[in-house]
């Protein structure tokens, strides 16, 4: 399959996502996964990826706080995270439905999808301690 522009790169990323799916490139040569969706495979300079189903499960690799967004269709505050997902891939998204304060470098998150802009935009939200 030819893959061109950004656009057509993360088209099924999207589509999937409106389907509550969250999705990452893998590499079938040499197993990498990464995100954003590429050409070629960082790792091996191959185009042999496909997109596949993550669990959705990670940790707070590190995180950033926004007392003001670009516009009020934002939540305020707006917690920006990098997240490291459970396969070893990390996408930047936002942490929802709790308080900076709560959140943690290292803490467990979990995939949720929010309506925003008219698609399905893929969140974290806390995963609450089973202890
Ligand atoms: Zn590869």
């Amino acid at each position: 399959m030819r893959k061109q522009s950004g656009a057509e790169l993360s088209f099924q990323f999207w589509e999937q996502a409106e389907s509550e799916r969250l999705v990452r490139p893998v590499c079938s040569s040499c197993g990498e996964n990464f995100f954003s969706p590429q050409v070629l495979c960082p790792n091996c300079h191959l185009d042999t990826w496909e997109y596949q189903e993550s669990s959705g499960e990670g940790s707070i690799y590190s995180f950033t706080v926004i007392h003001r967004p670009p516009d009020s269709n934002f939540p305020i505050p707006l917690i920006v995270a990098d997240i490291e997902l459970d396969e070893g891939w990390r996408m930047f998204s936002w942490i929802v439905d709790c308080l900076p304060t709560e959140v943690d470098l290292g803490a467990r998150v979990k995939v949720n999808f929010m309506d925003f802009s008219g698609r399905k935009l893929p969140v974290f939200t806390l995963k609450k301690k089973t202890t």
